[in-house]
């Protein structure tokens, strides 16, 4: 049986966030794995010149990392979960996940995918893109239509 060293969950701000940690947690206690939990703050393209970098006015980034911290502390305090690491990173959702994943030397992912329409049901754009760009595995937690 595989066993998972260390696990990252990826969570937007959706109540959703819940399915996705309470899995992980399950895989956690099964395989006694290390959890990491990751929120993307995605940058806000400021006018439509995209010879400009994404960038985002300094307050405006803190005020959002602020209350991305606030609601994976909510989360987890409220879901009872100990011993996880938090973390808030600024940049693209898929690239920021598979990045922190390989920094941390993570060997599962868990992440949502949202059954919408037909085979690009199955895996949400996010999740999709995750599991095309990582060696470890990747595990999509079914979320509501
Ligand atoms: P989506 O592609 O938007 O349907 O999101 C599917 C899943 O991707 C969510 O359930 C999360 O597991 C993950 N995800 C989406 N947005 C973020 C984000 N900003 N930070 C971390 N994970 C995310």
């Amino acid at each position: 049986m595989a066993t998972y060293r260390k696990i990252l969950a990826a969570v937007d701000l959706s109540p959703e966030a819940r399915s996705v940690l309470a899995r992980a947690c399950e895989l956690r206690d099964l395989y006694g794995s290390a959890l990491y939990l990751i929120h993307v703050v995605e940058p806000i393209v400021l006018g439509g010149d995209y010879d400009l970098v994404p960038v985002m006015p300094v307050e405006i980034e803190e005020t959002l990392l602020q209350r991305a911290k606030d609601y994976l502390g909510t989360l987890v305090r409220e879901m009872n979960i100990a011993d996880v690491q938090q973390s808030v990173e600024v940049g693209s959702v898929k690239h920021e996940i598979l990045r922190f994943a390989e920094e941390q030397d993570c060997d599962l992912i868990i992440i949502g995918a949202h059954g919408r329409h037909g085979v690009a049901t199955l895996l949400g754009s996010t999740a999709n893109a995750v599991l095309h760009g990582t060696k470890c595995d990747v595990l999509c937690v079914r979320l509501g239509e």
